[in-house]
């Protein structure tokens, strides 16, 4: 449920909302918007009455929120959320469609240095990279853990991208929060409730990535995981499904993104490198995750593909990436967004 303030509330009713639901055994979260304040109670509402805060000062009305994710949900927070990285300078989920790019696994100093400095220099705004890699097998290269995180450091420094990596553990959270701009749940941990709640209790934006048998709605219970915690600066990924196909890695589901973004207000970002798992089906497919409303791209590219430490085959060259941000920017423009440094200028 939602306690949705007046908008000329004061901090004393706001906090005397909070203290009343409280008392009554449900967490409280505010959520300050532009346009107007709620409160949303979440946890056993059995006791609660509406009438008892319909009725109180500030208060202009209580709202069900009939999704069973709720903080996540649109119904309580009809703005976009953005997220902020550098102190600013990148914000996902407003009006710029954000790349993220780089290789699938940090694989040394030199060459994440120059592919920062590549991607960089063709209007990518963070530089993802995996220094603790989710393999299949556990014979594959697992990544290079914290020397990686330093290189992703080095890399940040050198070009001022902010770097994204995955952890996957709880006991790893400390460390990869200390390297890295945003944390990134993978797939394989989409419901890895423990690692959900230790993300939650940090400072950092996450970017959860649904799970490749996971549900849309399942997704944004994960997500709420996170922000009941206390992280509100969350995004979700689609990366592809498991389906029947197999002329591709994973079935792109587009259908994703306009869905969470009808039911949410957090940001979307889409993933067409592990959702086709093909190099030649990457273009396309972010251009029409783009179209389709994406909020950002998350893309894996890498000086030489045919030799990366993991997914190379779904991997670009810096200069297929480069050709493609030049082809992803007419298709931003006819959606009214843009990308890169290149502000549309709407009449
Ligand atoms: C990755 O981003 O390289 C990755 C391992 O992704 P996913 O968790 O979606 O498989
Ligand atoms: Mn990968």
């Amino acid at each position: 449920m939602i306690v949705v303030m007046k908008p000329n509330a004061t901090p004393e009713e706001i906090k005397e909302v909070i203290r009343r639901a409280e008392a009554m055994g449900v967490q409280t979260h505010p959520i300050y918007g532009q346009q107007r304040t709620v409160v949303a109670l979440v946890g056993d509402l059995t006791r609660v009455s509406r009438e008892v805060f319909n009725a109180m000062d500030g208060v202009r009305e209580t709202v069900r929120i009939q999704e069973p994710y709720k903080l996540s949900s649109r119904t309580a927070r009809p703005e976009n959320t953005v997220v902020e990285l550098a102190g600013g300078r990148v914000r996902i989920g407003g009006p710029e469609i954000v790349v993220m790019a780089g290789p699938c696994s940090v694989e040394d100093r030199q060459q994440t240095i120059e592919v920062a400095h590549a991607v960089k220099e063709a209007g990518a705004k963070i530089l993802r990279g995996g220094a603790f890699k989710p393999r299949t097998s556990p014979y594959s290269f697992q990544g290079l853990g914290l020397k990686g995180l330093e290189y992703l450091a080095d890399a940040r420094e050198a070009t001022g991208l902010p770097v994204i990596t995955e952890v996957m553990t709880v006991d790893a959270v400390p460390m990869v929060a200390e390297y890295a701009d945003i944390l990134q749940i993978g797939a394989r941990n989409m419901q890895n409730y423990g690692l959900l709640q230790a993300v939650g209790k940090v400072q950092r934006p996450v970017m959860l990535k649904r799970g490749m048998s996971g549900t849309i709605e399942e997704l944004l219970m994960c997500a709420e995981y996170i922000i009941s915690n206390g992280n509100t600066q969350v995004m979700v990924c689609e990366r592809g499904i498991r389906t029947y196909e197999t002329a591709t890695r994973n079935t792109f589901d587009l259908n994703a993104v306009p869905v969470i973004k009808q039911n949410s207000h957090l940001p979307v970002v889409a993933d067409p490198s592990h959702g086709t798992g093909y190099r030649e089906y990457v273009p396309a497919m972010s251009r029409a995750a783009i179209a389709a409303g994406a909020d950002a791209l998350i893309l894996e590219v890498h000086p030489d593909p045919d030799n990366a430490a993991s997914d190379g085959r779904q991997t670009l060259s810096v200069e297929a990436f480069g050709e493609l941000m030049t082809s992803l920017n007419r298709i931003a423009e006819a959606v009214d967004r843009y990308i890169g440094d290149r502000v549309l200028q709407l009449a």
